[in-house]
């Protein structure tokens, strides 16, 4: 087991006190601890996680499990040969795939008197309102019924996780695709309001150097903030489950959108024996990431449940005024309006040197904002029946993304 090292943290935290008093958790497992490397599930691993899950469920914690294996499972269940390649081919894998793994679900959950519940869920499911409060309502029936959600991505009908397979998943800014199951678990664990993520993987948890390169990797115990070192760690591929779909990067994202929303995460290796156990009893096993509140339910909807495809650029007085708190974005103080979009979209908002730091509900279409942007607010009467608010984005409706 790898020397421990922790990130210097303001007040001491107690650690076993933090996980126990956890009330609502989410567990995400990839495929990378679930399959065998030869294919196929790890019974006796899936079995163990099972009572784990079990074990928490009856100590009367709320738990949601997010699962991968639909796509591993189908395409073994088919017979194939080699990793399915092609969009149409993984998505017939996880049709195939998804009833056997909920199958195996709530057999080994039923035996342990814990009844589950498939939820099937797809990017517009966060970003659209209505349907993620729809979605928030029928998960707090199912925990209030005592039922144990078990989420994966619907593969059959969303591409966007599928096609990450196409390249190199290290190139993909989380924040602009729903991505993965890191991301998922991480929005779930966002929009549900946990107390506590655990992303169980093929690793120990966060290094401090490539674990392969030697002893002076060190195991990071603690993170209480994102501070560019700690960013820069995913960036130097520490380390990568490799059967899985997200690397290290991914899972330090979801990190950051779970502490943003006020929730710790651990991310530890799911192949140490009882780890759910183990974890839950106070060990001290894999990183913890520190809780850092502060957004409400819109701004959490705002930052992290959409995809995001147009940018306003703003000049530093605006940037300031903004992060002040106090202020709307005003058409005077914006230099650039970057691609296209409605009235009601949320869009991000970016210093001039390019750095998105925040997202926001826009009150007017991407025309309409290049029409006034750099203007006096008085340039808004101009659009005439479309003219609303006096700020492109209202200072309620602005979420920011470094806190
Ligand atoms: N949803 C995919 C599956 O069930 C896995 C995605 C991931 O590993 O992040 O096969």
């Amino acid at each position: 087991m790898p020397e421990k090292h922790s990130q210097p943290v303001a007040d001491p935290i107690d650690r076993q006190a933090l996980i126990k008093g956890a009330k609502r958790i989410v567990i995400k497992l990839g495929t990378a601890v679930l399959m065998k490397d030869e294919g196929g599930i790890a019974l006796s691993r899936f079995y163990s996680f099972v009572e784990g899950i079990a074990g928490l469920v009856k100590s009367g914690k709320e738990v949601l499990l997010v699962t991968s294996g639909a796509i591993g499972l189908g395409s073994r269940t088919l017979g194939l040969t080699s990793k399915p390649k092609l969009l149409p081919l993984k998505q017939a894998c996880a049709a195939v795939g998804q009833g056997r793994l909920m199958a195996l679900y709530s057999d080994a959950f039923e035996k342990m008197d814990v009844i589950a519940a498939q939820v099937l869920l797809t990017e517009e499911d966060f970003s659209n309102r209505r349907r993620y409060l729809n979605l928030r309502s029928t998960i707090a029936q199912l925990l209030e019924l005592h039922v144990l959600p078990v989420i994966n991505e619907n593969d059959t009908v969303s591409t966007a996780e599928l096609e990450m397979l196409k390249g190199d998943h290290k190139e993909i800014d989380i924040k602009v695709n729903f991505g993965d199951n890191d991301k998922l678990s991480a929005l779930v664990a966002s929009k549900i309001d946990a107390d506590l993520l655990l992303i169980l993987t093929d690793v120990e948890g966060l290094y401090t150097a490539d674990p392969r390169s030697g002893p002076e990797a060190k195991l990071i115990s603690v993170v209480d903030n994102f501070t560019p070192e700690i960013e820069q760690l995913a960036e130097s591929k520490v380390v990568s489950d490799k059967p899985g779909r997200g690397g290290i990067k991914t899972k330090l994202a979801a990190a950051r959108i779970a502490s943003q929303s006020g929730c710790a995460t651990i991310i530890a290796g799911g192949k140490t024996e009882n780890a759910i156990g183990r974890i839950f009893k106070g060990e001290d096993l894999g990183t913890l990431f520190l809780p850092h509140g502060g957004l409400s339910g819109k701004q959490k909807w705002i930052a992290f449940a959409t995809t995001v495809k147009a940018t306003l650029v703003v000049n530093p007085g605006a940037k300031e005024a903004l992060k002040k708190g106090k202020a709307s974005l005003l058409p005077a103080g914006v230099t650039e309006v970057k691609g296209t979009f409605e009235r009601g979209d949320v869009v991000s908002v970016a210093g001039s040197d390019g750095h998105e730091f925040a997202r926001g509900i826009v009150n007017y279409s991407s025309d309409e904002a290049r029409l006034v942007s750099g203007q006096h607010s008085e340039a808004l009467d101009e659009l005439k029946e479309s003219r609303n608010y006096d700020a492109l984005i209202t200072r309620d409706n602005i979420a920011f993304l470094d806190t």
